[in-house]
């Protein structure tokens, strides 16, 4: 046979081609091991005359494209055919059914917030064991033993002098310990206390904690840290004040409140008519915790904060119940 003839054989097969069982037939009668082209390749290559065995070799290339070619088209054709034959009957003109996107807790967010506000002043970010040594949990904090300030957090004890973290302090103390000054460090995390749930306490809830240390590092320098964290967090028309506190691990210690998001200061519920709502605790790190680390608590100072991330978005965000942030109510989270 020609090739032209092979060639218009060919095409007339494929364009009967109704469904992919067929087409498959159709492929397998010419390509396949015992195909019509692939008998004709054997045959050429049995051919002596070096002239006649190019011009068949060229003519069967030809016919091989024209074979995939062909063969393309129609499995197009074929896929475009089923999509309109399940299209039919189908409003296309109905509205997209939306499909519902996950989205970040907002403690995850609120954790990623704080970050990034601290992140632009330069802040690099710590983590820290859960399950913490009491050494590093009080004892380098500067917790006396058998001291009343242990009793402000009540501990989950576990065996051999370990416990559940009350605190992202400790990180402090490890980060420390392993480097040296100038350190600027943020060091999120989850911490625990033997508490009973309420609309403000939970056994566990979320840290972030925030130190410097360098040389001359003064008061005055943690307190522009945290207006211009507040003012970024909470918006910049609202003041800030610092009030005297006590920690065993910082001195002089101080409480920060930022006004009332809700009131702007003028006295409202959320604030039990004060005006001032408390966001976060800090001062100066105590010589004893930078002697503990064998820092030269004369050449070096520096300052710590440590706020819960359940407060900052509560205030943030206008909730009045911690526990909604751990009931995983579908409701109350697709709001964030
Ligand atoms: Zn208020």
């Amino acid at each position: 046979m020609e090739t032209n003839e092979i060639k218009a054989q060919v095409k007339k097969d494929f364009e009967n081609v109704k469904n992919n069982v067929e087409l498959a037939q159709v492929s397998a009668k010419y390509n396949g091991k015992n195909g019509v082209i692939t008998g004709l390749f054997s045959a050429m290559r049995e051919l002596t005359d070096k002239e006649q065995k190019s011009k068949a070799g060229k003519d069967l290339n030809e016919l091989k494209t024209l074979a995939e070619q062909l063969y393309n088209e129609k499995e197009l054709q074929l896929i475009n055919e089923q999509r309109a034959k399940d299209l039919s009957g189908i409003d296309v003109t109905l509205p997209a059914y939306i499909i519902a996107e996950g989205h970040l807790h907002p403690i995850t967010k609120t954790i990623e917030e704080i970050k990034a506000v601290f992140m632009r002043m330069g802040f690099s970010v710590e983590e820290g064991p859960e399950i913490e040594k009491d050494y590093y949990n009080f004892g380098a904090l500067n917790f006396p033993k058998e001291h009343p300030a242990r009793d402000m957090h009540d501990t989950f004890h576990m065996e051999d002098n370990y416990l559940l973290r009350t605190h992202t302090s400790p990180i402090q103390v490890r980060v420390m310990e392993k480097n040296k000054p100038p350190l600027k460090i943020l060091a999120p995390g989850r911490v625990y206390r033997r508490d009973a749930m309420d609309a403000s306490h939970s056994t566990v809830f979320h840290q972030v904690e925030g130190f410097l240390v360098d040389e001359g590092v003064k008061f005055s320098d943690l307190k522009g840290t945290l207006e211009v964290f507040t003012r970024e967090m909470f918006g910049k028309d609202l003041k800030v004040r610092f009030r005297p506190s006590f920690f065993p691990f910082t001195e002089p210690s101080a409480e920060v409140d930022v006004q009332c998001v809700n009131c702007k200061g003028k006295g409202c519920a959320t604030c039990k008519q004060t005006g001032w709502l408390e966001i976060l605790g800090c001062g100066m790190i105590h010589p004893n915790v930078l002697k503990g680390v064998n820092y030269d608590s004369e050449k070096y100072t520096g300052f710590a904060f440590g706020m819960g991330v359940e407060r900052v978005a509560m205030l943030k965000y206008g909730i009045d119940d911690m526990r909604l942030f751990f009931e995983n109510d579908v409701r109350f989270l697709k709001q964030f």
